[in-house]
């Protein structure tokens, strides 16, 4: 009999605080936060606006640097690594996606999701290949070789997603993804991550709605930069008079 191996951690935020500003205008954003996140789990993370999700999510990848405490990627601590390594392992190992799209208008949909494969090296036809596979994930092979203004809003959205998630990044970050979309296109965009997750990837998601946290394994709730509560989402979502999907 073997125990059940307890799944890999791929990313731990160890008593992160962040302060922005100094002085009589700083504001503390984070304080103290602890956060381990696991392969196979998708974790949303709600508060009222202002409360730190933002700053949270920029810390755990790296675009932001906590004031004390510490952020763990993949075994190692993000302020171990140089700024080209640190950029590296942003276009590698972690997968953002915000509301904005910032597609660039000149390359088409492949080109715009294979590009941060190219910029690391990988050779053109294999970054392709990947390209075409991400488009498939997000249901949109069709607009392999459409340009940005060739595409709806919805369409641009599902196709910045698979340039966020392309390759074999494990970590997601996902801030209020579904902010821009219809109703159906961000269901969508949350069953491409909840799939992500469960073939081993980890993913945090910035959400106000109950009804997409209910996508995610457990909740963690914000409020003035603490965590307040850190429960299953189910149980917390019945506690709110949401129902969850079955
Ligand atoms: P949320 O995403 O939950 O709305 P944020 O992380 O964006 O919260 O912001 C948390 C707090 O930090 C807010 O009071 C916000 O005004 C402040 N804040 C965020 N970014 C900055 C910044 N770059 N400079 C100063 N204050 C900031
Ligand atoms: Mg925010």
């Amino acid at each position: 009999m073997t125990a059940p191996l307890d799944p890999e951690v791929l990313l731990e935020l160890r008593g992160v605080d962040r302060t922005h500003g100094e002085g009589p205008a700083a504001v503390h954003a984070l304080r103290g936060v602890d956060l381990t996140l696991r392969a196979g789990e998708l974790v949303a993370v709600m508060g009222p606006s202002g409360s730190g999700k933002s700053t949270l999510l920029n810390i755990a990848g790296g675009l932001d640097s906590p004031t004390s405490g510490e952020v763990v990627v993949e075994g190692r601590a993000l302020r171990s690594y140089g700024r080209s390594e640190l950029a590296r392992v942003r276009r590698r190992r972690l997968g953002f996606v915000f509301q904005d799209l910032n597609l660039i208008p000149t390359l088409t949909a492949a080109e715009n999701v294979a590009l941060p494969l190219e910029l690391d090296g990988v050779r053109a036809r294999e970054a392709r290949t990947e390209a075409l596979r991400s488009l498939d994930d997000v249901g949109t092979p069709h607009l392999a070789d459409r340009f940005p203004d060739e595409m709806s809003g919805g369409q641009q959205q599902r196709v910045a997603i698979a340039r966020a998630l392309v390759g074999p990044r494990r970590v997601l970050l996902a801030d209020e993804p579904t902010g821009a979309l219809d109703s159906e296109t961000g269901e969508e965009v949350l069953a491409v991550l909840r799939r992500r997750v469960d073939a081993g990837a980890g993913g945090l998601l910035v959400t106000h709605e109950p009804r997409h946290a209910a996508w995610a394994d457990r909740v963690v709730f914000l409020r003035d930069g603490l965590v307040v509560d850190d429960g299953a989402a189910r149980d917390r979502l019945a506690g709110l008079g949401e129902v969850a999907p079955a």
